[in-house]
């Protein structure tokens, strides 16, 4: 399971780094811990699109937040990806197809 994102700059760790942070982290902290992190960072995306909408905060401040989640999110995904290598991305492309037939559905 890669993430893909573009670098903001050359000093923060690329792709290939990150997938090597995420083993790293999973090592560290095990796997239960992980899916905590996950949960927590969830939950403060929720409160800060609230907060958002009530326009309590900023763009900045939300972005912090997709990132988090983003990081943890893939961080799933890779322990998933240990135990069942491609299911994710298998259920990425099943997601993305329904979703581009609601975008734009066949004729
Ligand atoms: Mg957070």
């Amino acid at each position: 399971m890669k993430i893909s994102f573009r670098p903001a700059n050359e000093r923060d760790p690329g792709p290939e780094e990150a997938e090597e942070l995420f083993e790293k982290a999973v090592e560290k902290w095990g796997t239960e811990p992980q899916l905590r992190m996950v949960q927590e960072e969830a939950a403060e995306l929720i409160a800060e699109i609230n907060r958002y909408l009530r326009q309590r905060t900023n763009d900045l401040d939300l972005a912090e937040e997709v990132a988090d989640v983003l990081i943890m999110a893939t961080q799933v995904a890779h322990i998933l990806d240990q135990k069942h290598p491609g299911l994710v991305d298998r259920m990425i492309g099943h997601k993305l197809t329904r979703l581009k037939n609601l975008v734009d559905p066949p004729e």
